[in-house]
C-alpha cells in the first residue's frame, strides 16, 4: 500500500489521478489533497477518499472548509498556504506525490518531495522549467524517483533505454517530442489577433485545465516541454526535433544511433501516463479504452511553424540560453496567459510580453530557492509593466 498526497486534487490531472487510484484501491491510500480554493469540489474529496490531511493554499478556504470537515469527517485535518502543502509533500509518512499544481505556486511543495526523497510523478512542468538544476539536484541528493506525467515525457520515458550502471553511452541519437498543433494550426495567422479566451481553450484532442490549454494554442505549452526534456533527460535542445503530429496518438520517440526509432502510442487520455507512473515498473489499469488502429486509420507529421508560434521558438531559445532565461519565460507567460484570459491581453501578444521579459530579466543562474523565487517575482513585474503599456496603447 503506497501512500499518495494529490497537490492540485480538484484539477483536471488531480481528478484523473483520483479516477485511477478508485480503480486500484487495494494499492493506494490517499493521504493527502490539496487545492488553491475550490471549497466544495474539496469537500467532496474529502467525504469520498477520507484523508490524512486536506491543504487549501488560500487562507479563507481552509477557514471555509475547516468548519465544514470538522463535525463531518473529523478524521481529515485542514492545513492552509504554502506551509501546509510543504508539509504533506514532505511528510515521513508518505511515498508518492502527484505535482499537478498548476505554475509556479507547485515549486515548493514539489521540491520538498523530491528534497524528502518521494516518488515525484510530475505534472507541474512549470515548477523544473523555474528551477532546472536546483531541482534536479534535489532529486539526486533526495534519492527522490522522479517519474514524468506529462504525455509526451511519459513516453520518452517509456522509450529510453534502462539508465546503464556506469552512466556510459544510451546510443541515443534524438528525442522527437510531438505535439498535436493545438487548435490554430491551420487558422489564418491573421485572424489570431481576435481570438477569445474560449477558442484558444478549445483544444483538439486533449480536455486540461485553462492555463495549459492556452499554452497549448500558443505552443508555449511546447516550448517549455523542450526546457522540460532537457533537464529530464540530460540532453541539450540540439538533440531535440519538435514535430506536429495531429492526431495524438504517438506521444513522443526516442531515435537510436542505430537508426531504431521507438515510439508510445496511446489514445489521448492522461490516464495512461498517471498509471504508468504509479505503477511503474508494474502495469495497472487505467479506464483507459485500448487504441484503434484501424479506426485511427491515417498518422500525419508535419515540420512546426515557428513563424505563426514564436512561442515555440522562444522556448528553445531560453533552453538553449539556460541560465535565468526559462524561469523568467514561465513567470512571463504564466502572467500574460493570466492577462489574455481576464481580456486584459490579445493572443498574439502573449508571445512579445514573453520575449521582453525574457531579455529585460537576464541575470546569473539562479542557484538556491531563493534565487528562483526572486527572479520569478522581478520576471512577474517586468511582464506586468509590459501589458500595462501594451493596454494602453490599445
Ligand atoms: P487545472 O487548472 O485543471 O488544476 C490546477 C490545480 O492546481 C487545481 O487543483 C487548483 O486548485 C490548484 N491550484 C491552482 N492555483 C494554485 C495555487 N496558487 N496554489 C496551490 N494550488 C493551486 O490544471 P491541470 O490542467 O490539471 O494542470 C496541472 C499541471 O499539470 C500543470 O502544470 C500542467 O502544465 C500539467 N499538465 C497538465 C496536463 C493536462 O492534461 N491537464 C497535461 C500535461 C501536463
Ligand atoms: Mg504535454
Amino acid at each position: 500500500m503506497k501512500r499518495l498526497v494529490v497537490c492540485g486534487s480538484t484539477g483536471s490531472i488531480g481528478v484523473s489521478t483520483l479516477d485511477v487510484v478508485s480503480r486500484n484501491r487495494s494499492r493506494y491510500e490517499i493521504f493527502a489533497l490539496t487545492a488553491h480554493s475550490n471549497v466544495e469540489m474539496l469537500a467532496a474529496q474529502c467525504r469520498r477518499w477520507r484523508p490524512r490531511f486536506a491543504v487549501m493554499s488560500d487562507e479563507s478556504a481552509a477557514m471555509r472548509l475547516g468548519a465544514v470537515l470538522s463535525s463531518e469527517e473529523p478524521q481529515t485535518e485542514v492545513l492552509a498556504g504554502a506551509s501546509g502543502l510543504q508539509q504533506v509533500a514532505a511528510h515521513p509518512e508518505v511515498d508518492y506525490v502527484m505535482a499537478a499544481i498548476v505554475g509556479g505556486a507547485g515549486l515548493v511543495p514539489t521540491l520538498a518531495a523530491a528534497r524528502s526523497g518521494k516518488r515525484v510523478l510530475l505534472a507541474n512542468k512549470e515548477a523544473l522549467v523555474m528551477s532546472g538544476r536546483l531541482f534536479m539536484d534535489a532529486v539526486r541528493e533526495g534519492g527522490a524517483e522522479l517519474l514524468p506525467i506529462d504525455s509526451e515525457h511519459n513516453a520518452i520515458y517509456q522509450c529510453m533505454p534502462a539508465a546503464s550502471a556506469d552512466g556510459g553511452a544510451r546510443g541515443v541519437r534524438r528525442i522527437l517530442l510531438t505535439g498535436s498543433g493545438g487548435p490554430f494550426r491551420e487558422r489564418d495567422p491573421e485572424s489570431l489577433h481576435d481570438v477569445t479566451p474560449d477558442d484558444a481553450c478549445a483544444h483538439p484532442n486533449w480536455s486540461m485545465g485553462r492555463k495549459i490549454s492556452v499554452d497549448s494554442a500558443t505552443m508555449m505549452n511546447k516550448g517549455l516541454e523542450v526546457i522540460e526534456a532537457c533537464w529530464l533527460f540530460d540532453i541539450g535542445p540540439r538533440s531535440l526535433e519538435v514535430v506536429v503530429h495531429p492526431q495524438s496518438v504517438i506521444h513522443s520517440m526516442v531515435e537510436y544511433e542505430d537508426g531504431s526509432v521507438l515510439a508510445q502510442l496511446g489514445n489521448p487520455d492522461m490516464r495512461t501516463p498517471i498509471a504508468h507512473a504509479l505503477a511503474w515498473p508494474e502495469r495497472i489499469e487505467s479506464g483507459v479504452a485500448p487504441l484503434d488502429l484501424v479506426s485511427t486509420a491515417r498518422l500525419d507529421f508535419e515540420a512546426p511553424d515557428f513563424d505563426r508560434f514564436p512561442c515555440l521558438r522562444l522556448g528553445f531559445e531560453a533552453a538553449q540560453a539556460g541560465s535565468s532565461a526559462p524561469a523568467a519565460l514561465n513567470a512571463a507567460n504564466e502572467v500574460a496567459v493570466d492577462a489574455f484570459l481576464n481580456r486584459r491581453l490579445r493572443f498574439t501578444e502573449i508571445a512579445r510580453v514573453a520575449e521582453e521579459t525574457v531579455a529585460a530579466c537576464a541575470a546569473d543562474d539562479p542557484r538556491t530557492l531563493d534565487d528562483v523565487l526572486e527572479l520569478d517575482g522581478a520576471a512577474r513585474a517586468r511582464a506586468a509593466e509590459f501589458i500595462a503599456t501594451v493596454s494602453n496603447r490599445g
